[in-house]
């Protein structure tokens, strides 16, 4: 994927180059912005990555969790 080919947003799920050493190269985003917030759909793990980082990692949005908790922005 090119970068600025998608607005990405909280709760998708991507598939990055790097694959974690849990096994797993699927990440939820937990936290858009400057920062990407992740976290590791194998073990759990959260990472935070700089934007232009994250972009360049994603190879493929593969899914989308469903909204869980309260709040955020409607
Ligand atoms: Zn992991």
């Amino acid at each position: 994927m090119r970068p600025g080919e998608h607005r990405f947003e909280v709760g998708e799920v991507v598939r990055l180059r790097k694959v974690h050493p849990c096994g797993s190269d699927r990440w939820e985003i937990t936290r858009t912005g400057i920062d990407f917030g992740l976290r590791c759909q194998g073990c759990g793990r959260r990472v935070m990555v700089p934007r232009r980082k994250f972009e360049r990692a994603v190879r493929a949005v593969v899914g989308r969790l469903p909204p869980r908790g309260v709040g955020g922005p409607a």
